[in-house]
């Protein structure tokens, strides 16, 4: 195409109004809350970019397909179709359906994890951490050191570090890692790519010790993506012969169709061995549902199956991913700190480097998350102390690495001029800063606190 701009690969054909709420509106939504973005009612939000999970655009095709889908109790042609697109994508022979990713998580460890097990990873996913401390096993995160920086530049800033990986297996003994997992992209470290070199290392690693390999697939697309751009010798392959490749080096991979799948609900287990996938389905029809549609609709699995299809589109993901860029660039060229390089699915703002004069203990991502729905009514998440900090015995509290608020892009759902506003927003609560002041908790859960806390400026 000889012309530069890269338009939305597609034209609207069902629309949802957005709410627009008064400053005081959002000042009084605010205090409601607890100044608690969570406490929100969508209907309070202009533009919200919470998550990019379940909050996409389904296509013509994905509706009509739900129109046909089976509601079978056993059997459904729903799934059976299913099951054809992920064998013929992932090349994985068993396929164990979920109402969502964490549910496949939930499935796959209590089968495969014991405690006292250690599972490395990139970097584990906050619920993908969760299911595997709940079975007693310990996380362990192996990013390269580059994927912890947010202002390094590195095309591949999701690879496992393959020495410590080689180090921790050593050090634990392979009869205690049930399984070695790769989380594509690298949601927690910034939407980061892995490339398909450092997979094929990390698969080359799980030989030699005769370990499983899973992927934690949810962008699947937006890696082979960023692995087409960006990794020598890939660009003329399409992104479904790159995502072929990378599923053919796992032995099995877990899913959240939220993401990728396009979907409003769902995910899977797919894997190659028959006595695991055996497993997972007598869980499965404990908490889920029956192997056939495992706590989903015939319409859902339809809705997968199409969506699956369509997020290998070229337009699609070139779109996608430069949607994303540009918020970033916008931020970028204005001075405001970001995760560098952009990842696929959210721009992350530093906002420890963007607010220095406010302390970790006061949380300056929550503080400019607030600051975000205040001025534009802009809804991110703070993915910083307030999320990961961690609360002492005796009151006090050890922060996060990093203060980071996340915006997250939802798919087909906003057009440029969304997102145009999002960087005015953006900049112009930038240039105020120094006007900003932190936080205190007044009240919090004992555990995953940054969904329900309730906050007071300090
Ligand atoms: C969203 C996500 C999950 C969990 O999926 P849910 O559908 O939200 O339960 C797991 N891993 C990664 C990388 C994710 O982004």
């Amino acid at each position: 195409m000889p012309y530069r701009t890269i338009i939305e690969p597609f034209r609207i054909h069902s629309v949802q109004a957005i709410a627009f709420p008064t400053p005081a509106e959002r000042e009084d939504a605010l205090r409601r809350a607890g100044f608690n973005l969570f406490g929100l009612q969508a209907d309070e939000v202009i533009i919200d970019l919470l998550t990019d999970s379940g909050t996409g655009s389904m296509s013509d095709r994905q509706w009509a397909a739900m129109m046909v889908g089976d509601e079978s109790y056993a059997g459904s042609r729903s799934f059976y179709r299913l099951q054809d697109v992920v064998s013929k994508l992932t090349g994985f022979s068993e396929l164990v359906p979920t109402h969502q990713g964490r549910a496949a998580e939930r499935i796959l460890f209590s089968v495969a994890v014991s405690d006292g097990d250690v599972v490395p990873n990139n970097t584990h996913f906050d619920t993908t951490r969760a299911n595997i401390e709940y079975q007693g096993a310990e996380a362990r995160d192996l990013v390269i050191p580059e994927g912890r920086v947010p202002a390094t530049e590195h095309p591949f800033k999701g690879n496992m570090d393959v020495a410590r990986l080689i180090e921790t297996i050593e050090e634990i003994g392979t009869d205690r890692i049930p399984m070695v997992m790769v989380t594509v992209t690298n949601n927690s470290g910034g939407g980061q790519p892995v490339s398909l070199e450092n997979l094929r290392e990390v698969r080359a690693v799980c030989d030699e010790y005769g370990l499983p390999l899973f992927l934690d697939a949810c962008r699947f697309a937006e890696n082979a993506w960023f692995i087409r751009m960006r990794e020598p010798g890939q660009e003329d392959r399409t992104p479904e012969e790159i995502a072929r490749e990378m599923f053919s080096l796992a032995d099995g991979c877990t899913f959240s169709a939220k993401k990728d799948g396009i979907a409003n609900i769902g995910g899977f287990v797919a894997l190659n061995d028959p006595e695991i996938a055996a497993l997972c389905r007598n869980l499965l029809i404990l908490t889920e549902g029956f192997p056939t549609y495992g706590g989903l609709a015939g319409r859902d699995l339809e809705a997968i199956a199409t969506g699956m299809e369509e997020v290998l589109d070229e337009e699609y993901l070139r779109y996608r991913i430069r949607s994303t860029a540009y918020l970033a660039e916008k931020c970028h060229s204005a001075g405001v700190p970001t995760v560098r390089p952009p990842g696929g699915h959210a721009v992350y703002i530093d906002a420890a480097a963007l607010l220095p004069h406010i302390p970790p203990s006061q949380y300056p991502a929550q503080a400019l998350a607030v600051e975000l729905y205040r001025d534009g009514g802009v809804r991110g998440v703070e993915i910083g102390s307030v999320m990961f900090g961690m609360v002492n015995e005796d009151g006090s509290e050890t922060p996060s690495a990093m203060e980071l608020v996340r915006l997250a892009i939802p798919r087909r759902t906003y057009t440029q001029s969304h997102i145009d506003y999002v960087g005015e927003v953006i900049l112009s609560v930038a240039e105020r800063k120094e006007s900003i002041g932190g936080y205190r908790i007044v009240e919090q859960a004992p555990w995953l606190r940054h969904f329900t806390a309730r906050f007071e400026p300090v």
